[in-house]
């Protein structure tokens, strides 16, 4: 962490030239009256137009600008329904019925920002301020690990309390932890590391690299550049294009794993839609691969913050529904995380349309895992959660909507990432690989965690789902069955960690 005075470490951060090497003729890539012109040339698309979109899509091509304004813009229901059901097949032939679950680890609500929106924000008396210690990021995590995740996603403010340094030490101290299941039996440990944190340098980034962080998120926010000026006032953050390229340097700095993502309610939905593909597509063509996951936040109530139950901009449950059938569509290669933002009626309906991860057990207080924090006295917030069920129950749900819940870390472990997945997930090869891995990463779950109700109805699920893997074709081919059942054994009499 850096002793510096937040106002000049605040001042440094922004390095010009690694924004200006990645435009194209002094260019970025959102050029706001092309997104207005693709939305209303496409206003009403005929059904015809739109059932030949959903073909594309369901051959796991990523649609052009013109193809999405045109799903965004379906008014008739019945097409409605069409879409989000070749959504749900488009995920299903990419992902299958798998949902991935991890936790957020919140560090820092330090900030030397003031996205009007956030109840971090450098401004917000409200707030109790606190940046925890290694000791109690161990604590934390212990906390984590024995509700049985296996990934986590860990999340800071921009401050020097919170600097590159310091998230490498945090990212460390997550990896160290090691804990047994009450049944003694676990490798209770946090196996993938995702952060969340403010846009680097590629000197900071290539330290997160060298550390081996899984995937690195950074939400543009709002891709509206007016709107975007107007609630960051202030800090690094309130440089559009530092943010906009943060993925990019990421990419050179190493890290290939790479998450995109837009709060939705600061500006119209159907531009941030627009927006998070222009971002993809720019990856695409930069680096010849597109963002790992696409996150949509809705804003939520943030103490101390106006604009985040008054703005004009909020979302209803109908059109987030669009949103994620869109995106689904868009970008079929991708995942898309529904997060505890969301109340569990909501969440289970966008689960339905496509989701491929969600959170559950999540505490997004500083030290809330750990230490009792009653919801009203919940002042180290940065905003409200609309799920706080354990992971347990929603795992419950899950595996009742026929779908199972994977702790799958192996393509991470084995290089599939970056390119490699991408070309895998287009071929839905990668699929394959994670059906058999969740099978497994759930048994693992059912053995050292579920309850007994959980683990009948997951069990049950795990014998459908072995029966389907004997009759895939793939499976026989490669000699897949065998191993699959082999380890399956294996993890009944005590073995952990087993993957393909
Ligand atoms: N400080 C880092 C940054 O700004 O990139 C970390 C981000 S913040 C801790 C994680 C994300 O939470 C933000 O990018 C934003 O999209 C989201 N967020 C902030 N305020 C929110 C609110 N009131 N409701 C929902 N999501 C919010
Ligand atoms: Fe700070 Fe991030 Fe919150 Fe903005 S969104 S105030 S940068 S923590």
């Amino acid at each position: 962490m850096s002793k510096m005075n937040p106002k000049e470490w605040a001042s440094q951060v922004i390095v010009q030239e690694e924004i200006d090497k990645y435009l194209v003729g002094g260019k970025d890539f959102i050029d706001e009256d092309e997104i207005f012109q693709k939305l209303s040339e496409n206003e009403s698309p005929s059904p015809d137009r739109i059932r030949a979109i959903l073909k594309k899509s369901l051959s796991i091509k990523r649609l052009d600008p013109d193809e999405t304004a045109a799903l965004l813009n379906v008014k008739d229901p019945d097409l409605i329904t069409e879409m989000e059901e070749t959504a749900l097949a488009v995920k299903r032939k990419v992902y299958d019925n798998r949902i991935v679950f991890f936790a957020p680890l919140y560090c820092s609500n330090l900030c030397v920002n003031s996205c009007l929106y956030c109840g971090f924000r450098k401004d917000n008396s409200k707030e109790k301020r606190r940046t925890l210690s290694m000791d109690e990021i161990r604590r934390e995590t212990e906390h984590v690990i024995d509700e049985g995740h296996k990934r986590m996603i860990v999340v800071y403010g921009e401050h020097p309390l919170s600097d590159a340094d310091y998230m490498a030490e945090s990212i460390k101290a997550v990896y160290s932890v090691q804990r047994k299941s009450k049944n003694g039996n676990g490798d209770g440990r946090i196996r993938r590391v995702n952060i969340n944190a403010a846009p680097m340098r590629t000197s900071d980034l290539k330290k997160l690299a060298e550390i081996g962080i899984g995937t690195y998120q950074v939400f543009q926010e709002t891709y509206h550049k007016d709107t975007y000026s107007r609630i960051h006032p202030e800090g690094p953050k309130s440089d559009y294009r530092w943010r906009l390229y943060a993925l990019h340097r990421a990419m050179d700095a190493g890290i290939d794993d790479l998450a995109i993502g837009a709060l939705f309610g600061l500006y119209d939905w159907k531009f941030e839609v627009m927006g998070l593909l222009y971002h993809t597509m720019d990856l695409e063509r930069q680096f010849g691969i597109g963002p790992h996951t696409i996150s949509f936040p809705r804003l939520t109530e943030a103490i101390g913050s106006d604009l985040s139950t008054n703005s004009k901009y909020i979302v209803s449950d109908e059109e987030f529904k669009r949103i994620v059938t869109v995106l689904r569509l868009s970008v079929p290669y991708t995942g898309l995380i529904v997060t505890a933002r969301e109340k569990p009626g909501i969440k289970k309906e966008v689960i339905k349309l496509g989701c491929t991860q969600t959170d559950a057990s999540t505490n997004i207080d500083i030290g809330g895992y750990s230490e009792t924090v009653k919801e009203e006295t919940a002042d180290t917030q940065q905003f409200t959660l609309g799920e706080t069920r354990s992971l347990d129950e929603v795992i419950g749900e899950v595996a009742d909507m026929g779908m199972i819940s994977s702790f799958c870390t192996a393509g991470y472990r084995c290089g599939r990432t970056g390119d490699k997945i991408m070309n895998l997930l287009t071929e839905c090869v990668e699929g394959k690989f994670c059906k058999l891995n969740a099978i497994l990463t759930f048994k693992e779950y059912l053995e050292d965690y579920a309850s007994e109700k959980t683990r009948l109805v997951g069990e049950k699920l795990i014998q459908k789902e072995m029966e389907e893997v004997r009759q895939i074709p793939f499976f026989k081919q490669h000699n897949l069955v065998e191993k699959l059942e082999e380890y399956y054994e294996r993890i009944s009499n005590g073995e952990r960690d087993l993957y393909l």
